[in-house]
């Protein structure tokens, strides 16, 4: 995964990404489809121990051009898990009472919780990207914001958070293939939004704002990952391995109870 990772010393450009490709796992789709399953399981035990334990919070923030995976990863990855200490967070575009606030008012109050997951279904990072292609606010505004991200999530991270970012980076034509599916699977067409194909159309400049806010927003505490994202199978596999390494690094413990359970007699 360490190669994912955008280092904050180091300028990345998103052209010398590929987007299908798979090798940091040798093994085939199938081998690749197995593996997460036993992640899964793994995500299980440890999300209901980081429930238990109640410490940490952990903040997964999700980002991709339409049909790159988010829905997609939020089911696979998380599979399984309960429901109960796992949320997901779905920002749209802002209601008016959002909009009356500044652009972080909504999404700190969906931060994690002690004991909690959270997964952001995009974030306070549309205010760098639709709301910059779309010049929703002036430049000098959303030039600031870069910095303003940097710092909140900053102190997120110093109030015991740990964050976690990835951008599901798919290619032109595969997206297409998935739109083109949308429209030809009856079960899928509700996915699918004309407005999707304006955004499309504007590929390059989401590209560039992509490029923008990795090389300026990825830090050692809040790092992101850009996650070859036209196989989806891979894509599920990279975040879950990123998920249960990050996990495990907590060396979480039940928590004590005083009670001595040879003393206890229940009727
Ligand atoms: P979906 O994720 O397909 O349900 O679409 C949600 C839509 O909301 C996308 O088109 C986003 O670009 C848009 N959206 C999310 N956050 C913002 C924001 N802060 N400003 C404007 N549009 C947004
Ligand atoms: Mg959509």
């Amino acid at each position: 995964m360490e190669h994912y990772r955008v280092k904050p010393e180091k300028e990345i450009h998103l052209k010398d990404y590929e987007t299908n490709e798979s090798s940091a796992f040798d093994g085939k789709k199938k081998d690749g489809k197995k593996r997460l399953l036993e992640l899964n399981e793994e995500l299980e035990t440890l999300q209901e121990l980081l429930y238990a334990e109640g410490k940490h919070k952990l903040l997964v923030v999700l980002q991709g051009m339409d049909a790159a995976g988010k829905d997609g990863t939020v089911r696979h990855v998380f599979e399984g898990v309960n429901p109960q200490g796992v949320r997901v967070s779905s920002f749209k575009v802002p209601t008016a009472e959002e909009l009356a606030h500044d652009y972080l008012w909504r999404i700190h109050k969906q931060t994690p919780r002690s004991g909690e997951i959270v997964i952001f279904n995009r974030s306070h990072y549309e205010d760098v990207l639709v709301v910059r292609v779309k010049n929703l606010v002036p430049e000098k505004v959303w030039k600031k914001r870069y910095a303003q991200i940097r710092e909140f999530e900053k102190m997120l991270v110093e109030e015991g958070t740990t964050i976690l970012k990835f951008f599901l980076h798919i290619g032109k034509e595969e997206q297409k293939a998935r739109f083109q599916a949308r429209l030809d699977d009856p079960t899928k067409h509700w996915k699918f939004n004309p407005d999707d194909l304006k955004v499309r159309a504007f590929w390059e400049d989401y590209q560039q704002a992509y490029e923008d806010l990795l090389n300026k927003t990825s830090t050692e505490e809040a790092p992101w990952y850009i996650i070859p994202a036209d196989k989806k199978w891979y894509r599920n596999l990279l975040i879950a391995e990123t998920l249960v390494k990050t996990l495990k690094s907590f060396q979480m413990q039940y928590p004590a109870n005083s009670v001595d359970p040879s003393t206890i007699h229940i009727e």
